[in-house]
Parts: structure tokens; sequence; C-alpha cells
């Protein structure tokens, strides 16, 4: 193997600028003596929240498990149908499991791999409660339109937001749109922690309330156990660190909305190359994929000159081997999707340079 001389991501290099700030932190937290669901995690709900129109905002142990909660709180009758994307990471469709409802997989929209009002429509039927739709790569849903279609339907909204933080349409942010946002901050993430993490943001106090008691075993008085809850409940050195980095949440984007143009410029006008659709502020470039025949030859080639990409994902949901029993069904769209994607480098990691010299390679391999 060449040297490598782009990675596909270097954590250590994206938290390097916070150094001395965590440090800090962490021994202040570690001197405090206090350790879980403290002072730091209500400030960090408080910053997210803010920055969230004022939403309720709950700190989470992790993406799924905002995931699961956003479906559990609303008790709906069990094995109830949710609508989720074909396409879709493994977590979207195992907290529907998870929460004993029923994943109904949606095929997406082939150029943007989101929902559609015509897809939904299709599986649509008196056993459906919720749409889960997921902003994946980074990309907003036609949450407007999602929106008006759960309205019509008596569905509720769960927003994927672990690829999306702070993508909007019209001012109105990811999470905003439905009745719960759900947000991860695994390390990878355009606001990643440095180590597991989630959140969720709300507009009903109710259900505020009642998930603030799921998170910590249903419990509202120390003790007294109103539901049967769950433990996730977040760390204050995570809640701490995570308000650190959320200063610099729109600095992330900007980097990343930079590096999307250079890909979007240079790898245009390309046969063998499906570009994303181009975007403005509803997209946050979690990950830029490109679709491309004779994907894994290609992404050889590329690792033997030294750059490393990513597949998100390499199979779909229902081909996984541990989801047989559950999910069946002809998805060509996910299929093709699952078997041509390509993850380029694009983090806070990479220059401007690095990109040019990703496409250049890139061009010459297909070209
Ligand atoms: C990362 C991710 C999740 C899960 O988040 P965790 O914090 O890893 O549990 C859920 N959905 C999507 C689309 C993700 O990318």
């Amino acid at each position: 193997m060449s040297k490598v001389i782009i990675p596909y991501e270097d954590l250590k290099k994206v938290n390097a600028p916070y150094f001395d700030e965590l440090s800090a932190i962490s021994k202040r937290i570690i001197e405090g003596g206090w350790y879980v669901l403290g002072k730091a995690v209500a400030e960090f709900e408080l910053d997210f929240s803010k920055l969230h129109g004022g939403q309720y905002c709950l700190g989470l142990a992790s993406g799924l498990d905002a995931l699961i909660l956003g479906l559990v709180v609303f008790d709906f009758p069990k094995g109830s149908k949710v609508l989720v994307p074909s396409n879709t990471y493994i977590a979207s469709i195992l907290s529907i499991i998870r929460a004993d409802l029923t994943p109904v997989l949606v095929e997406p929209d082939p150029k943007t791999y989101n929902l559609t009002v015509g897809g939904l429509t299709q599986h649509l039927d008196k056993d459906c409660v919720a749409i889960l739709p997921v902003h994946l790569y980074g990309r907003l849903n036609p949450m407007p339109e999602l929106v008006e279609f759960a309205k019509e339907h008596n569905l509720k909204i769960i927003e994927d937001c672990a690829q999306s933080h702070f993508a909007e349409i019209g001012g109105v942010k990811s999470g905003m749109f439905g009745d719960i946002g759900a947000f991860s901050f695994y390390p990878t993430k355009n606001l990643g922690a440095l180590g597991d993490a989630g959140a969720i943001i709300c507009k009903d106090e109710e259900v505020y309330l009642k998930l603030k008691a799921l998170r910590n075993y249903g419990s509202e008085k120390k003790y007294f156990n109103k539901y049967m809850g769950w433990n996730s409940r977040l760390d204050e050195i995570q809640a701490a660190f995570l308000s650190v980095k959320l200063k610099d949440y729109q600095k992330v984007i900007d980097h990343k909305r930079k590096l999307a143009e250079i890909y979007l410029h240079e790898l245009i006008g390309i046969d063998a190359i499906q570009l994303p659709a181009p975007a403005g502020t509803e997209h946050v470039w979690h990950i830029f994929n490109i679709l491309i025949k004779d994907r894994d030859y290609i992404k050889e080639k590329l690792a033997e000159k030294g750059i490393i990409t990513e597949v998100h994902y390499p199979l779909p949901p229902h081909f996984q081997e541990g989801y047989r029993t559950i999910l069946s069904g002809y998805f060509p769209i996910a299929e093709k999707i699952h078997q041509e994607t390509l993850s380029l480098p694009l983090s806070t990691c990479h220059s401007e340079e690095n990109i040019w010299q990703v496409s250049k390679i890139l061009k010459e391999l297909v070209i």
C-alpha cells in the first residue's frame, strides 16, 4: 500500500483546535464530582434549544436512543406502521423495531435520496401512525410538503437529523419541522462529541416532560417511576464538549459547503458520475457522495493513490442478515444506490487543495 495522502476523515485533526479548551473542561468536571445529567447537560440543552427557535431540548445517550424515545413517547398501538426510507442507515429502522412498531420501507427520490409525497402515498394505509424522514447525507427532505401530508393523514413526524444539524429551509432548521427532531453527536457527525451522545428537540411541553422522565428510568421524582423508562442519560463531559464545539457550527457548515462546491464544479459533466443535486441552505454536507459504476474498483484505485473513500452504505437494510425476517420486498432504487454510492473525503480536516487533488485523480480514473 502506498502512503495515505488524503484520509477520509481525521478526528484527531478535527478536534485538535479544541484541545486546550476540552482539557480544561475535563479537569473542571472531574474536580466538580458530578458526572451525569448535571449543569453542563442543562447548559448544552439550552444552547442547542436557542439555536432551534427555543424548542425544548433533551440531551440523550445516542442518536439511536433519540429515535427510539421519539417514537415511544407517543404510545402508538403496538405494531403500528412507520414510513421510513428504504436506503437509510440501519439505526433509523432499528429504532422503529425497538419501539415495537413496524417499519414500512419507502423508496427515495433517486436524485436527492430522500422521501417524496408520491412514495409515501403508495404505502399509506390505516395502520400508519408516523413518518420517519431521514435527512440523509445532510440534505433536508422536502419538509413543507411532508408536514402538509402528515397533517392531512394524521401522522406524527420523527425527523432523523443525525446527519443534518442546522440544515434549513426558509429559516426553519432540521428537526423543527416535525413533532420530534432526533440528533446524534457521534464523533464523525457535523457536530460530534468525543464519545456517544444524542438529543431530541420538540415543541410540545407534555412530550418534553415525558421524554425527560423516560431517559432516566421513567422517573420525575428520584426513585419514583411514573413510566417504564430507559437509561439514556447524557454525560457532563460530553455535554460540555458539545457546548464548546457548538460555537463553531456555522464554520463547519461553511467549510463543508465550500469544499462541496469544489467537487460539484470539478466533477460536473462526467458521464460516469452522478453528482448530488446542487443545494443551498437545505444541505450541510455531512457526506459528499456520488454514484459511480464499478464503485468497488474505483474505490480500490483511489486507495492505491492514497485517497481513502467510504461507502454509505454497502448493503441496503432489506438485505442485512439480522433483518431478513422483518424486512422484505423489492427496492431497486435503494439497491442501485447501495451498489454505486461512494463518499468522497469532505471534512474540516480537509483543505480546498485536498479536494482539488481528489477531483483530479478521480477524473483521471473515469474519463
Ligand atoms: C449516526 C446515525 C444514527 C445513529 O446515531 P448514533 O448516535 O450512532 O446512535 C441514526 N441515523 C442516521 C441517519 C445516522 O447517520
